[in-house]
């Protein structure tokens, strides 16, 4: 299991990070995807909950840090979606259990991506009573721009005017899309994307597997620590022949029927974020370089990036609440295809 002290892009983050007093009683911590932000927000938890508040890091051996270590702290309070609970932390898992909605999580249907206003409800309310062991309570919100506006609001006047001595951590990766009256309320604390060679030094110890590779699947944008399970659990091909078929190495000329089995074989929605990230790497470079990259294939070309970014980002929400999820995907790959035919 990976800890927070085993990702050297973070430790600058950490130190910051763990080593002040936090006045203030509302944080966001916000970079990019899969670089082990969640991790963070727990043992910045962990820091907050420990009975030996001036040991920097936690003390370890209390009665606190042991509840944390076993996932059972009655004044952690965990919220996240539950299609977080697909590939996440196990640390994470049994303190979220709580607020999920038990009804729902035994039925046969997609997992959540929203945090629901229930959720978020039930949280407001358990963080009103006192402190089950007497001292801070710690609220940890992990993909906090899950929340849509209901479930902000709800939240809101708990944020506003915490009761005792309460801390929220609020962590994403995409603080824009956190409605204002949250965002306001919180210090900002942003953990800087790992450069490049240092994600590919660590994969490269962890896995056996060609820098050129790992470089592709870099491009996926999916994120480190994702990275590293992928590879672990040996399912990158999928990725891997996505990312160069969108790069133009494996076709003449795209066509939506083969993007389209491409997509369904990584998954609908990883495979639209893959060619999100695409689009927003292809940007990235013609913003640094001050011209379009010199990369072949559909994302080699700024108009076509500029157009489909959004594109791709609706087509995400489109396929997600979709009743035919295929037949969205077919949508979406033969538009991106006709932009290039
Ligand atoms: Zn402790």
């Amino acid at each position: 299991m990976i800890e927070s002290a085993d990702l050297p892009w973070l430790i600058a983050s950490s130190k910051k990070l763990l080593g002040s007093d936090h006045k203030h009683h509302a944080l966001l911590v916000t970079g990019p995807p899969a670089i082990g932000k969640y991790l963070l927000g727990l043992d910045l938890a962990r820091q907050m909950l420990c009975e030996r508040p001036g040991e920097r890091p936690p003390c370890g051996s209390c009665q606190s840090c042991h509840l944390i270590s076993s996932s059972v702290h009655p004044d952690l309070h965990l919220i996240m979606p539950e299609v977080l609970t697909e590939d996440c932390h196990a640390a994470f898992l049994n303190h979220a259990q709580r607020y999920f909605d038990p009804g729902q999580s035994s039925q046969k249907r997609k997992r959540s991506r929203l945090i629901s206003v229930e959720s978020a409800r039930q949280l407001s309310e358990a963080l009103l009573e006192t402190s089950r062991l007497g001292g801070r309570k710690v609220a940890l919100i992990l993909a906090a721009d899950a929340m849509n506006r209901n479930a902000a609001n709800a939240m809101l006047k708990v944020l506003e005017e915490p009761a005792g001595e309460t801390h929220f951590i609020l962590v994403t990766s995409f603080p824009y899309r956190l409605p204002s009256t949250i965002h306001s309320r919180c210090i900002r604390v942003d953990c800087p994307a790992p450069k490049v060679a240092e994600v590919l030094a660590w994969l490269g110890t962890r896995h056996e597997i060609e820098e050129k590779d790992l470089s592709t699947l870099l491009l996926s944008g999916l994120g480190p620590i994702t990275i590293n399970e992928l590879l672990t659990n040996r399912s990158v091909a999928a990725i891997s022949t996505l990312v160069s078929y969108c790069l133009g190495e494996i076709y003449d000329t795209p066509d939506s029927l083969t993007l389209t089995r491409l997509c369904e074989e990584v998954g609908a929605d990883r495979a639209l974020r893959i060619l999100q990230n695409l689009t927003l790497e292809t940007v990235r470079e013609s913003v640094r370089q001050g011209a379009a990259p010199a990369r072949e294939g559909f994302f080699g070309n700024l108009g076509f990036c500029l157009r489909a970014f959004r594109k791709f980002g609706s087509a995400r929400e489109t396929v997600d609440s979709a009743v035919d999820e295929q037949l969205a995907l077919e949508d979406i790959c033969a538009w991106a295809c006709a932009q290039r035919t």
